[in-house]
């Protein structure tokens, strides 16, 4: 039997995971660690079991996906979703204002100025507080219904925040943010699935999956932008007091909501973000431009297709279409074979594209790119330009299917596939284009830190055979060096003590250098602190190395592979032969000097690059977050900082200029001896 305490701790349990959810995922403030919150949630779950007449469709538990559906019911939007009609500039903005004008003469307007979120449109019913139906934008009069997949994202409420009787509807996006659609891509290129082009197809997927409980696992978010029906509560009087209240309710709104009160200032707000849109780790398409009064808008109503009080501003596309020249084959320092795209150069978002990677042979075959295509490219939540599909249409029948080299077009080693993997890999023990990718490596400023090592100097070192694996470094000399193309004797010398002066970096620069896969910057300092030197490292099981935080199965085995290799055996001893440190020095086990430690990154350094800031964070144990909250210790403010900055400073966290930065980082590592 179920007693009125067990049913109040239930209820009492589920109010305070909704009150937990909304903090950790809608403010960005946790206020309980994970490990507190997967008790509750723990708990809860516990007592459902035990107590099935306890379970709700709307319990914070089913977050993680109910039962797999057949189908996607097809629903009736009591009030239609309109499309915005596009204009895709500043004149046309204008000439929207005009036709306010028009519409209702002398009278004043105020716009709200919102970012126009490059998701998946949505539509969520509450009754009584309670989300009960959601469902996509579909033809605008009917869409399909996906609450059981929309109950898995986090910012959707499933209860609201406040007492609101009755019936409301909100409209919003569902999108995927740009981080969490590329790891999600690199997860499914591992596994040899296909891609998806942006975060708006990965998002478009996602809630049409016929298993929430996969669904659950995606990255999915929301923005809520429109209080559209409520039967039994006023709505205020404006827009932007309506979004005032779906906060209040503990709905996701879109920080950067501007309430302007003439046409200049939509125009100055909309160029702004066409600049600065690419801070954002979500992807934006344009802005969207409403006349803030709901009376105003009632009187100006709609066309059959579009409301008339609205606007979308489009930014310019973030595609082009060009010709594949050529498909050429990289070799990595994995030995893994990358084909890429050569392409007639075209300009893209700001920057001349002349290559594209095609990532592996099962991607080129799906898209069915052959040489001589003409393809279109995208920017999608990349930096790196993506094919996305072959303009089939302009084929000529000429065009060249692309098939993987048998053998590696640079040392002409055997190329194998094994079967888990969609790559193809050179296994060639001596190859040429593996080594150097492995030296460049080594040398980094993260890892050995070698200055002047550069790709040009690994070449002909390579090349002319002087190094064979990394270890030959350490034999070079001043005429060996001096003889080389481009070398004076002063830059010789300098390189030679570059390289003396690696023989003593600590044991987690060593770790992260040798390139293990899998093992990065961070988790080579995890293992620097678990291990006090590198034999104790090579001689640890795959058990040991899982019991680590943080070190999961692939990479563990990896770590016992590397160290089994009768090649990396070798290696190793030649560099203690050289005299490269292998251990720390001192018997006691020391913190990592930054662990813990949170940063974020905004605006671009004139020091580092971004990869080696976080590399460079990473290896003093620290960790780099993608978003501003009062959990993170310092904001880094390079250059053209974004609005991470004015987060920051709202909410009162740390801001270092670049040179605050290089002295903190500084002045731990002179700490750590
Ligand atoms: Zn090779």
């Amino acid at each position: 039997m179920v007693n009125d305490k067990i049913r109040k701790r239930v209820e009492e349990l589920r109010e305070l995971i909704h009150y937990h959810d909304h903090k950790y995922y809608v403010e960005n403030n946790p206020e309980i660690s994970d490990y507190e919150y997967d008790q509750l949630m723990r708990e809860l779950k516990e007592l459902e079991e035990k107590y099935p007449s306890l379970r709700t469709p709307n319990s914070p538990t089913q977050r993680v996906g109910g039962e797999p559906i057949e189908g996607f019911p097809t629903v009736e939007h009591h009030i239609p979703m309109l499309s915005l009609d596009n204009t895709y500039s500043e004149d046309e903005i204008r000439e929207f204002e005009a036709r306010l004008h028009r519409e209702l003469p002398d009278e004043e307007f105020e716009y709200v100025v919102e970012l126009k979120i490059d998701g998946v449109s949505i539509s969520l019913i509450y009754e009584d507080g309670e989300f009960i139906r959601g469902s996509t934008r579909g033809d605008g009069r009917r869409g399909d219904e996906v609450t059981a997949n929309l109950k898995t994202v986090r910012t959707i409420p499933l209860k609201l925040r406040k007492k609101v009787p009755g019936r409301i509807e909100v409209r919003g996006e569902v999108y995927m943010s740009v981080s969490g659609f590329r790891k999600l891509n690199r997860e499914r290129e591992r596994r040899g699935e296909s891609l998806f082009a942006n975060p708006r197809n990965a998002a478009a997927g996602s809630l049409k999956l016929l298993d929430p409980k996969i669904t659950s696992q995606r990255p999915l978010d929301s923005f809520i932008y429109n209080l559209t029906e409520s039967t039994s509560i006023a709505t205020p009087p404006t827009h932007f007091e309506s979004l005032e209240l779906l906060k209040e309710w503990g709905f996701k709104v879109n920080p950067y909501i501007k309430l302007c009160r003439s046409i200049q200032e939509v125009i100055d707000y909309c160029s702004l973000w066409a600049k600065r849109r690419e801070e954002l780790d979500y992807e934006v398409d344009g802005m969207v431009i409403k006349v803030n009064s709901i009376e105003q808008q009632r009187r100006l109503g709609s066309t059959s297709k579009s409301p008339r009080w609205a606007i979308a501003y489009k930014f310019p596309a973030k595609q082009a279409t060009t010709k594949i020249k050529d498909i050429i084959v990289q070799v990595g320092r994995t030995g893994a074979l990358t084909p890429v795209a050569i392409l007639e150069p075209t300009p893209l978002a700001g920057s001349t594209i002349s290559r594209a990677t095609l990532h592996n042979e099962d991607e080129i075959r799906r898209k069915d790119i052959r040489i001589g295509d003409t393809v279109i490219l995208e920017k999608g939540g990349d930096v790196i330009p993506q094919v996305v599909k072959v303009v089939e249409s302009k084929r000529t029948g000429k065009e060249k299917k692309f098939s993987m080299p048998k053998r590696c077009p640079v040392c002409g080693a055997e190329v194998v596939r094994l079967e888990d993997e969609a790559v193809a890999r050179c296994i060639g023990s001596s190859c040429p284009a593996q080594l150097k990718e492995r030296i460049a490596h080594y040398a980094r400023r993260t890892a050995m830190d070698i200055e002047g090592l550069g790709d040009k100097l690994i070449n002909q070192l390579v090349d002319k055979k002087i190094v064979q694996d990394i270890a030959d470094l350490y034999k070079l000399d001043l005429a060996t060096l001096s003889s080389l193309e481009r070398m004076g004797e002063k830059s010789a010398q300098n390189l030679l003590s570059q390289i003396e002066r690696s023989k003593s970096q600590p044991l987690n620069r060593l770790i992260f250098a040798l390139g293990i896969r899998y093992v990065g910057a961070r988790g080579a300092r995890i293992l620097s602190e678990h291990f006090s030197s590198l034999d104790e490292l090579s001689r640890a099981t795959q058990e040991e190395l899982e019991a680590i935080p943080e070190i999961g199965p692939r990479t563990a085995n990896s770590i016992v592979l590397f160290f089994k290799e009768k090649k990396n055996k070798e290696l190793i001893e030649k560099l203690r032969r050289y005299g490269v440190q292998m251990g720390r020095k001192e018997e006691r086990r020391r913190e990592a000097p930054l662990a813990g430690k949170r940063f974020v990154f905004t605006g671009s350094l004139e020091h580092y690059s971004r990869q080696e800031a976080r590399e460079l964070v990473e290896s003093l144990g620290a960790r780099v977050v993608s978003s501003v909250s009062k959990k993170v210790d310092y904001v880094v403010v390079g250059k053209n900082p974004g609005s991470k900055y004015e987060k920051a400073k709202s909410l009162g966290v740390r801001t270092l200029s670049e040179e605050e930065f290089q002295e903190l980082v500084r002045s731990v590592v002179k700490s750590e001896g």
